[in-house]
């Protein structure tokens, strides 16, 4: 568990904050975190003369989930504390996977989670002509050159932890060969993978990220942005620090695992004539769930597969999904600003914001009553006047009832760490989540439930109404605060 972050939140339930407190492992912090800290070192050093720019850089290649709320949320929050900006960047090097339909999704998902973005958004495909042009400075000055080699090669090459990198025999062509063919690589002249730009680094370096990394690929593909109009593509490393740059960014956060390609960013950055203040990216650990993945192609293989129906399918951690089973918005940021940033991975448990979410519908959500395995009952002696009370049954009148239907889902990865015990979290897969009840009885004000609403059906749990099917509730939570037996229980 991490501590709470700086941005004071009222947990679901004094036991709750009980249990974090004592088993928060950084609980030093006291309530302020690392990136919080280092900002205000900045701001009182006058790095960046008080500037603080963020983005959020999604690459559009799926729809966003749980973990980039986490990233979300502390993109743009910190800006807005610092009184900064934050910038939406579609990370869209990759021609081969990315959709416009992406694009209009996560802006989409970002206004509802609470950032609507305003004007256009930024692309780091903006940046291709700057970029090129870049590379070209790069090569002039010896510090990068075309390779023939093939990728098994060039991987081969790198040589590994504890082993030398090797040479590529193309390392020490003239500028003007790797000028020529550079530029007839971005004409198109050659076939994918028969050439790649790379920096000329340091084949020794002990950080393999700085073993010459390739900065361009040929891909004869189409962008979904700029169409058929470029040949090469810059890797993640040679467009991000670049665009981060361009942008004016200062305080460029991502998850730990890039944390050993920050020498390369800054070295990139050390090369090139900036047109303004040097970004410095800093690492914070990935949001991880129990019972839950959170890779994109992970969650893309579940779509296709028809595992699920579709990204926003309320099993989904998409916040596509997490929306259309009844999740409020606000109790998404909240448990993100609860839980913090750290530099420790830690996953946490989904019954945590389970009760965030429970704890806003409590105070939202109107009463109903629905029985959802009905069975009919007609009472023919019922006595006149005063009665005895042994238990209470749960009724709606027959005569008066509308039909719908309720779909009871079970956790979608049974495990709490899916794929723990065999490596692949599909062994984990409970093929059974869903429990789809047809012929439910519902007392008849549920008729004018808005598309999307959450109600509370009595002594059952809270239950969305699908935005799209009249009558088709789906079951957020139930009615149990887990966290706090989970809490009760260590
Ligand atoms: P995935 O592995 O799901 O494809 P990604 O990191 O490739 O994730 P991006 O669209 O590139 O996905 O991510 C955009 C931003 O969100 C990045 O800064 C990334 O570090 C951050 N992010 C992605 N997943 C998480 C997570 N689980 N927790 C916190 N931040 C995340
Ligand atoms: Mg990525």
């Amino acid at each position: 568990m991490s501590r709470p972050s700086g941005a004071p939140v009222d947990p679901p339930s004094d036991r709750h904050t009980d249990g974090v407190e004592e088993r928060g492992p950084d609980a030093e912090h006291q309530g302020v975190d690392f990136v919080r800290e280092l900002v205000r070192r900045d701001n009182s050093t006058g790095t960046y003369a008080g500037r603080v720019q963020t983005r959020f850089p999604p690459e559009p290649n799926g729809y966003l989930h749980i973990g980039h709320a986490k990233a979300i949320t502390l993109d743009f929050e910190l800006a807005r504390e610092f009184g900064g900006t934050c910038n939406l960047r579609f990370d869209d090097t990759n021609p081969d996977t990315e959709e416009t339909a992406f694009v209009d999704g996560i802006l989409e998902d970002l206004a509802w989670l609470g950032y609507p973005i305003e004007g256009e958004p930024l692309y780091a495909s903006d940046y291709f002509e700057q970029l090129y042009d870049w590379a070209e400075l790069l090569i002039e000055r010896g510090l990068a050159y075309v390779d023939d080699s093939d990728s098994e090669t060039i991987s081969a090459g790198r040589g590994g932890y504890g082993k030398p990198g090797v040479e590529s025999e193309w390392r020490n062509r003239s500028v003007e060969e790797n000028l020529d063919l550079f530029r007839r690589m971005r004409a198109g002249e050659f076939d994918e993978g028969s050439r790649v730009l790379r920096a000329r680094i340091d084949m020794q370096h002990e950080n393999m990220q700085m073993r010459d990394p390739v900065m361009y690929r040929i891909r004869h593909e189409r962008h979904h942005r700029t169409g058929d109009s470029w040949h090469i593509y810059p890797t993640y490393d040679w467009a991000h620090g670049q665009s981060d740059a361009i942008e004016g960014v200062t305080h460029s956060l991502c998850t730990l695992e890039f944390d050993s390609h920050r020498p390369l960013y800054d070295w990139y950055l050390a090369q090139l004539p900036l047109p303004g203040d040097t970004p410095r990216q800093t690492e914070f650990a990935r949001l991880e769930l129990t019972h839950t993945v959170t890779s994109k192609r992970r969650l893309a293989g579940l779509v296709a597969d028809g595992v699920v129906d579709g990204w926003d399918d309320p099993r989904m951690p998409t916040l596509r999904g997490l929306r259309r089973r009844g999740y409020p918005a606000a109790a998404i940021r909240e448990f993100c600003a609860f839980i913090g940033v750290s530099r420790t991975n830690s996953r946490h448990q989904i019954e945590l914001l389970e009760s965030f979410v429970r704890q806003h519908l409590n105070r939202s959500a109107l009463r109903r009553m629905a029985v959802l395995d009905p069975i009919r009952l007609v009472i023919t002696d019922w006595p006149e006047g005063g009665r005895k009370v042994k238990s209470t049954m749960h009724w709606v009148s027959a005569d008066h009832a509308i039909e719908g239907t309720t779909a009871l889902y079970e956790r979608l990865f049974s495990a709490e760490v899916p794929g723990e015990a065999t490596g692949d979290p599909m062994d984990d897969l409970d093929r059974t989540s869903l429990d789809l009840r047809t012929g439910c009885r519902f007392e008849p004000a549920l008729g004018d439930t808005p598309p999307g609403a959450v109600v509370q059906f009595e002594r059952l749990g809270y239950f969305a109404h699908d935005p799209r099917e009249p009558m088709l509730f789906h079951r957020t939570v139930g009615l149990r605060d887990e966290w706090a037996r989970l809490q009760q229980r260590t």
